[in-house]
């Protein structure tokens, strides 16, 4: 019997904390501080997907869509990889429909992973992922994007395999660093994969968010990486609309199998008249998320130029939502106590890169700051930044 001694929660989700996203937007709301924390941003898509949206709930859409993802859904996705990758999928065995990029994950995770087989996760990593091999029994092996650049280094990466290794989970735009991966570094991951038979996962949900001119490549683009990867995405990040919670895995069959055979014990089938206007999105709306990038550069600018007035160090991202500051030198033991005094110190919240760390050396002065927010927004939390001591 449990008593409030011993929590009601299971071995498998044991020691680890809560999601520093949720306990940071709360923070946000609870003290009323400028939100540059969680990665959403405060203007919504384009509004004919909306409107499609709207039509499919008035028009009958309402029951469950098939659990492998409404038909157009899938073929719009397979159209998007084609398109823009020029990677040929089956819509039908190759594509499958998931609640948000983070289901993606976890069905991948749990569909494939065995316990004791060791996963290779880029460091710092995105927070469910450390949560997801927990809970299939997996073991992580962190390789480290180290500052001050936070590039992947080749023999770290070839270091971190074991006669257990058997994925590589990869994030690129990386969250929270804002490192798009380049050819070399995708090239190390691929020989790797190929010479030690492993499966790839790559979380692309920053996919269309790079600036400068650079572009995302897939790493199923790579000779010999299409049946290996299972590639993972969504319409959160590309078109404005992380509450949607619509993501897709895509890749070969028998890895998009493993996905939907976990997917259909979790959430059995994701939200049907969001499907429908998810495909509009990828089929009509398809300038959009260049647009988006285009538009968030220049925030990335505002941000970064700003942060850097306030006397925090920042490495300017070539993609995604993020910079990250070293706050070293203002004096904090920590970046988790810098965030959490932050919203008395200066009126704004944001995410300690440190949750994402096993290398505490490398991530503890780490603080990650979101410009997906209005100009107005970036600049009133910058000008409170300016103004207050954040020195620790
Ligand atoms: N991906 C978003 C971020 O990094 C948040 C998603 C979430 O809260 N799970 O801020």
């Amino acid at each position: 019997m449990r008593t409030d001694q011993t929590p009601a929660l299971s071995h498998r989700l044991r020691g680890i904390p809560p999601t520093v996203f949720t306990e940071m937007s709360a923070l946000a709301v609870r003290t009323g501080a400028i939100n540059l924390g969680q990665g959403f941003p405060d203007v919504d898509g384009p509004a004919s997907v909306v409107e499609r949206a709207v039509q499919a709930l008035r028009s009958g859409e309402n029951q469950y869509a098939p659990g492998i993802g409404r038909p157009e859904l899938r073929a719009a996705i397979a159209a998007h990889q084609q398109r823009h990758y020029g990677i040929e999928l089956d819509p039908d065995t190759e594509v499958v429909v998931t609640t948000g990029c983070t289901e993606a994950i976890a069905a991948a995770v749990l569909g494939l992973v065995d316990p004791g087989d060791e996963i290779i996760v880029l460091e710092p990593y995105y927070d469910s992922y450390v949560a997801m091999i927990q809970m299939a029994g997996g073991v992580r092996r962190p390789v480290t994007l180290r500052r001050p650049d936070y590039r992947l280094d080749a023999d770290e990466l070839r270091a971190a395999v074991t006669d257990r290794t058997r994925f590589v989970l990869v994030n690129s735009p990386h969250n929270p660093t804002g490192t798009v991966l380049d050819q070399s570094e995708l090239q190390a991951i691929a020989d790797l994969a190929i010479e030690h038979d492993l499966v790839v996962i790559t979380d692309e949900v920053y996919e269309h968010l790079t600036f400068d001119g650079l572009r995302h490549v897939p790493l199923a683009t790579l000779p010999g990486m299409r049946e290996r990867t299972l590639t993972l995405s969504s319409v959160g990040k590309s078109f404005s609309f992380t509450g949607w919670k619509v993501g897709w895995a895509t890749g070969p069959a028998h890895l998009v199998g493993a996905v939907l055979s976990a997917k259909q014990w979790m959430s059995f089938t994701s939200a049907g008249p969001l499907q429908s206007a998810v495909a509009h999105a990828l089929d009509a709306e398809d300038a959009w998320p260049g647009a988006l990038a285009t538009d968030l550069q220049g925030r990335r600018d505002l941000l970064c130029s700003g942060l850097a007035d306030a006397g925090l160090s920042v490495r300017v991202p070539q993609g995604t939502y993020f910079a990250l500051t070293d706050i070293t030198e203002l004096g904090w033991p920590d970046a988790r106590t810098f965030c959490l005094a932050l919203p008395e110190r200066a009126g704004v919240v944001a995410i300690p890169a440190q949750a994402f760390y096993d290398d505490q050396d490398e991530g503890r002065q780490l603080v990650r700051w979101a410009f997906c927010k209005e100009p107005s927004v970036i600049e009133d939390g910058l000008r409170r930044l300016r103004e207050a001591d954040l020195r620790g």
